[in-house]
């Protein structure tokens, strides 16, 4: 370690991308340099991204984090958001770091977060605005070894068929659209694998059968509204979804593939098929399981008293702040987190970059076998840390993705 990074060697207990490294490092017996190491962001950019619309020229901030390349490029998606800021970005990015390693992915974290309304944006602004992204950062994609998009909130294939354009190589990114060279299942792959997780704690966790379950999901998004479809499938019964404008619920069971197809037609599913139900009020309902799919932090030191379901199965990033985490976990909830619970997304993308490395064609079957057998196995490996250290199934998943990354840095010499 450099002379620089030994004055540094104290953990400051700081705990973003829901790890707290430092009550982490007393479990795996870490040295004072590994935590330094872990703890630091290895790369970040501000970009004033000047975007010229033709009648306008936006500026727009945009954050490129690179949380580490350890175990690989940085991997993680592209985020439009109004609120989005740097903190926000290096947590997100921090978690790509835990998601890919506890998944046994060959890759790093990363994140991009430029702050804009996307329902403010026409796709062809939104083109624009990803093109513009590609010409700050183009090295680090043609190397192909810094970092690797793909989508998150308010992007989808559309604008990773932009970074193909200009970039022209089909594995600089993944989540493309499926001519060229995007995976059947990838678009459905984070709600795939959510779902899946969902029914792993239900049957396995708690011998509850799926078919008489009750869910209600928060967000019905490319995330939520897949999972949702996925579990309806299965015969569990979504009693309540909801969006940003507000929620529906319906004891009986929601009719979820006609709400499916209504949202992609109109702006809110708020009532449709149910009783209108504020996002506040679905906290408190009687369920099995409740599923944030939506943004961070909804489950606060208030929400978080208010859950009357057994699981709580993280769909979004980040939705459970360090409060609420402490709430959920004295009231004995069992809490599957987000580096679980939502990586078939990035597990779909790494099918993705290596059919595109080889020009191998994947069917949508073997995508949906991989999430699956991905995310049971991470299950596995978890409730196993879980049982063995008597930790939360969070500190768990968060023990071996961090001793997966430590290894790495041994490996190649950083530590
Ligand atoms: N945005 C997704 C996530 O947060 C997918 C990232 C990826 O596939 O790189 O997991």
């Amino acid at each position: 370690l450099t002379k620089e990074g030994k004055t540094e060697m104290q953990s400051t207990g700081k705990k973003v991308g829901g790890v707290d490294i430092s009550s982490i490092s007393k479990i795996l017996h870490l040295s004072p340099p590994e935590v330094s190491l872990l703890e630091r962001i290895e790369k970040e950019m501000t970009i004033g991204l000047r975007v010229n619309c033709g009648d306008e020229t936006m500026i727009l901030n945009a954050y490129v984090v690179y949380h580490s390349t350890a175990r690989g490029p940085a991997k993680g998606g592209i985020r439009l958001a109004p609120n989005v800021t740097l903190e926000e970005t290096r947590d997100l990015a921090e978690r790509m770091t835990w998601k890919t390693a506890l998944t046994h992915i060959p890759f790093g974290g990363g994140k991009t977060g430029i702050r804009i309304d996307p329902r403010t944006l026409t796709s062809f602004t939104k083109s624009l605005i990803i093109a513009r992204l590609v010409q700050e950062i183009r090295n680090e994609l043609v190397s192909g070894n810094d970092y690797i998009p793909a989508p998150d909130l308010g992007t989808g294939p559309p604008e990773m068929a932009v970074i193909y354009n200009e970039i022209r190589n089909p594995e600089c990114v993944t989540g493309k659209p499926t001519h060229v060279g995007g995976l059947p299942g990838r678009k459905e792959a984070t709600g795939r694998g959510v779902s899946y997780s969902t029914i792993y704690a239900l049957e396995h966790i708690h011998s509850i059968d799926v078919k008489k379950s009750k869910i209600a999901v928060q967000g019905f998004g490319n995330v939520g509204s897949w999972a949702s479809k996925f579990l309806y499938e299965k015969g569990a019964k979504i009693v309540a979804v909801s969006d940003i404008e507000g929620g529906t619920y319906n004891p009986e069971g929601l009719d979820i593939p006609k709400l499916f197809e209504y949202s992609k037609k109109n702006r809110t599913i708020k009532g449709v098929g149910g009783k209108v139900i504020t996002n506040e009020d679905l906290f408190s309902l009687d369920v099995d399981v409740f599923i944030p799919a939506a943004v961070e932090n909804v489950i606060d030191k208030n929400t978080a008293n208010k859950i009357k379901a057994k699981i709580v199965v993280e769909g979004a990033n980040g939705p459970t702040t360090h409060e609420g985490d402490i709430i959920l976990s004295k009231k004995g909830k069992t809490v599957i987190p987000d580096i679980l619970a939502n990586s078939g997304g990035v597990i779909a993308s790494y099918v993705e970059w290596k059919s595109s490395k080889s020009g191998s064609i994947t069917k949508r079957q073997e995508v949906y076998d991989t999430i699956e057998e991905g995310i049971g196995s991470s299950y596995k490996d978890v409730i196993a840390a879980a049982e063995r250290y008597k930790i939360s199934y969070r500190n768990a998943a968060a023990v071996i993705a961090v001793d997966e990354v430590v290894k790495a840095m041994h490996d190649r010499g950083w530590a």
